[in-house]
Formats: structure tokens, C-alpha cells, sequence
């Protein structure tokens, strides 16, 4: 009966299998990461012969599956019938798994078989042949198409045996926490989560910035953010997220600059304050949503402007991508539903009717040192809020 209990997850490992000698670290970074996020559920982690495998009761089976289908690492799961390894034991698995899939509806199958363990007495060829003739034999309704079928009844006999069907695509890319940490700026809009999403899945841990502009932005725009915050760390190993307020920055610039300079000025402020919290939170990189020409600052030369007052590498993972690919990433990863709600961000109600498009980085540096805003970023750094977003539940 105690068997009966136990569900077996079996999980692919993705790119971490191409690392070679550095193959170690990175396979205990994702058993860190599973572990951290499987906490409190009495879930178990088992690695043998370069598999995972997560090992858990019904109860946590919802919360388990929630985890798999978010954690950076593995490129594929599966959660399996695991069985003693005899014939009948396994011939039984496959006919069970058939039945479940006969009652999804599902009418057409086949049969992929793989042996680790050559003392098994079926080999690959006798598992798909054996096994298929079973499954027919017990459910008529089901025919097997080795080309189009609706379900792949999967066996590996290892030191068990595991006999499964759904099996479900993983996030793939690296463990979180083995790319050190990256600060993002966060905005509440569509491309910002994105990016972030993208280097949590290169191995990076991440912090996040975002700058307010209370009262000129309401605080359900904030909120907006920290939603966002959360969502995005739900990919990595949480998030806190680092709320400075930018009104007084922003109004100088408005009441000194000139007009079409202010949002490559404010972003030079945003980059010159992201550094100095990066530094403090030990992040060895900025992150940005920028996309080429998407908007106006965005153009190559106001990008060489905006970062032309910080050494910290910038990161930009959607550079290169156009807005609708931005738009079906931010679907995918759940983010898009919140960026769309209508809060402005603060840079919105700020900008100018006739921006500069090509900035020149000497002048810009000139304007920006003319501001005197070092003192205003330095306050708003020093008070600035944290929310720390811990994994949600799930
Ligand atoms: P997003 O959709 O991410 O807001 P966007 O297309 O609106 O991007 P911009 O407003 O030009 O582009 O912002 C470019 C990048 O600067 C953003 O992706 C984000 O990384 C950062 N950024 C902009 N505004 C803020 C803000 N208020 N707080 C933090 N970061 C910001
Ligand atoms: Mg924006």
C-alpha cells in the first residue's frame, strides 16, 4: 500500500549536460533550487546516474508539478508509474498508463522503450513489442500509429522501472544562482518582466528597481510592479524588489532641462541610481527591457547616452526581439495579464512631444552634470522601500 502512495517525477536535465567538468556545480545549484522550492512538502529529491528524480505523496503532487513547470534546468518531466522491475510488474504499468490515456479519449499510441539496465530480461525491441500487444489485448478501442499517435506510452527500466505517458516540456536554460545575481529595472510595462525571465532562465539571480513617481503615478501602479516582482520570481529563487522614489529627480529635470532631452535624462538618472543600489546588493549587472528603436530612447545613440555615466555592464535580452514575439513571451510567462493594466509608469506622463531620437553622448553628459542630481538619487536610494517577494506558494 505505502507504494501505492508514492509518485515518482522523473526529470530530464537540459543544458547543464553539455557543462563537462563544471557538470557537478551545476546539478547540485538545481538540487538547491528544487529543494528550496519543494520545502515543507515532504518531497524528495533522488539523483542517480545523471537522472533526477522527485519522489512525493498526492498531497504535494499539485505543488510539485506547479515547481517543475517553472524551475530553470530541466528541459523535459514526467511524472511516472515506477514499478518493481519484472515483466509483469512493467506490462501491468503500461496497460494501466493505456487506460488512463484511453479515458482522456486519446484512441491511437505507440510504444517508446529504453533499457539502462541490460540484465532486464525484455530488451527495447521486446518492451515496445510485448508491451504494445498488451495494451491492445486489454483495451480494443486503442490502435497504435507510430506516426501520428495521440499518446507515447514511454518505459525506462533503470534501477527501477518507470512507465509514463504526459510527458511535459521543461523550462530548460540554467539553475538560478549559478550566473551570480543581475539588478532589474522593472517597470510596469510588457517588456521589463520579460527580460528578466529571460536571464533568470541564463542562471542569474535577480534583484529588481523600480522607480515611482508618487503622486504623479497612484500607487496601484506600484502595486502593479510588485505583482509583476513576484511573478518573475517565481522563476528564480524570489525577488526583492527596491522601490525609490523618483519625483524630485524627475521635476528637476522637467523645471531645467530642455524639453525633447528629458527622457534620455531621466534614464541617465535611473542608470546612475540602478548602479549604486547594484553595487550595494551585490548584482554584477544591470538589466533593461530595451528593444531596439522600440521607442524613441531606445536608438543606439541614446542608448551610448544612457549608459554613459556607469561602468556596470547593461544587459538587454530583448534587444533584438520586435514587440510581438516581447508580447507572446510576456503571455507565456504570465506577466502580460498585470503589464497591461492601464497605471502608467512614471516616464509616460513625462514625455516629450519631440524627443531627441540621436543624442549625442557628450551633450548629454554636459545637460546631466548641469542637473545636479546626485544628491536627489542618493536620497532616494537611502529610503528607498523593499518588498521581498518570497516563492509564492506554488
Ligand atoms: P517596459 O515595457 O519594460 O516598461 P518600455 O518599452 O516602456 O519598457 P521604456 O519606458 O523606454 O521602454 O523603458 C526602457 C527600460 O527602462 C525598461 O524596459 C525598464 O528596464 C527601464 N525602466 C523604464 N522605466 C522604469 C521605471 N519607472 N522603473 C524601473 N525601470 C524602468
Ligand atoms: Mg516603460
Amino acid at each position: 500500500m505505502e507504494q501505492e502512495k508514492n509518485i515518482t517525477w522523473l526529470l530530464k536535465l537540459g543544458e547543464l549536460t553539455l557543462k563537462g567538468g563544471n557538470r557537478p556545480a551545476f546539478e547540485r545549484a538545481l538540487r538547491r533550487n528544487l529543494a528550496a522550492r519543494l520545502r515543507g512538502t515532504g518531497a524528495e529529491i533522488v539523483t542517480s546516474n545523471g537522472r533526477f528524480y522527485v519522489r512525493s505523496g498526492p498531497g504535494a503532487a499539485e505543488r510539485t508539478e506547479a515547481v517543475l513547470g517553472r524551475i530553470f534546468g530541466i528541459s523535459g518531466w514526467a511524472r511516472t508509474r515506477a514499478v518493481e522491475k519484472s515483466r509483469e510488474a512493467v506490462l501491468a504499468a503500461m496497460v494501466a498508463e493505456a487506460r488512463d490515456c484511453a479515458d482522456r479519449g486519446i484512441t491511437t499510441f505507440k510504444v517508446e522503450a529504453r533499457r539502462t539496465d541490460k540484465s532486464f530480461p525484455l530488451d527495447s525491441y521486446a518492451l515496445r513489442s510485448e508491451g504494445g500487444a498488451a495494451i491492445l489485448e486489454a483495451l480494443p478501442g486503442l490502435r497504435v500509429d507510430v506516426h501520428r499517435p495521440g499518446a507515447v506510452i514511454e518505459v525506462e527500466i533503470r534501477e527501477r522501472a518507470y512507465v509514463y505517458a504526459a510527458g511535459r516540456k521543461g523550462r530548460r536554460g540554467l539553475p538560478v544562482g549559478t550566473a551570480g545575481r543581475g539588478l532589474l529595472l522593472l517597470s510596469g510595462g510588457i517588456d521589463s518582466p520579460v527580460a528578466g525571465y529571460l536571464m533568470e532562465s541564463r542562471g542569474m539571480g535577480l534583484d529588481a528597481a523600480y522607480f515611482h513617481a508618487w503622486p504623479y503615478t497612484p500607487d496601484e501602479a506600484r502595486q502593479k510592479v510588485l505583482r509583476l516582482a513576484e511573478t518573475v520570481g517565481a522563476y528564480g529563487m524570489g525577488i526583492r524588489l527596491h522601490t525609490l522614489d523618483f519625483t524630485p529627480a524627475q521635476m528637476r529635470i522637467k523645471e531645467r532641462a530642455p524639453e525633447p532631452w528629458t527622457t534620455v535624462l531621466l534614464r541617465m538618472a535611473m542608470m546612475e541610481a540602478a548602479e549604486l543600489l547594484a553595487r550595494r546588493q551585490r548584482c554584477k549587472c544591470l538589466i533593461t527591457g530595451e528593444s531596439l528603436s522600440q521607442v524613441a530612447s531606445q536608438t543606439v545613440e541614446n542608448i551610448t547616452c544612457t549608459q554613459s555615466r556607469i561602468t556596470l555592464p547593461v544587459l538587454r535580452p530583448l534587444i533584438g526581439m520586435d514587440k510581438e514575439s516581447i508580447i507572446a513571451a510576456a503571455v507565456s510567462i504570465g506577466t502580460y495579464e498585470t503589464s497591461i493594466l492601464p497605471y502608467q509608469d512614471c516616464c509616460a506622463l513625462f514625455s516629450p512631444a519631440n524627443p531627441v531620437l540621436r543624442g549625442n553622448a557628450a551633450e548629454a553628459g554636459a545637460l546631466y552634470e548641469s542637473l545636479e542630481l546626485r544628491p536627489l538619487i542618493a536620497e532616494a536610494l537611502a529610503n528607498r522601500r523593499i518588498d521581498k517577494c518570497a516563492y509564492p506558494p506554488g
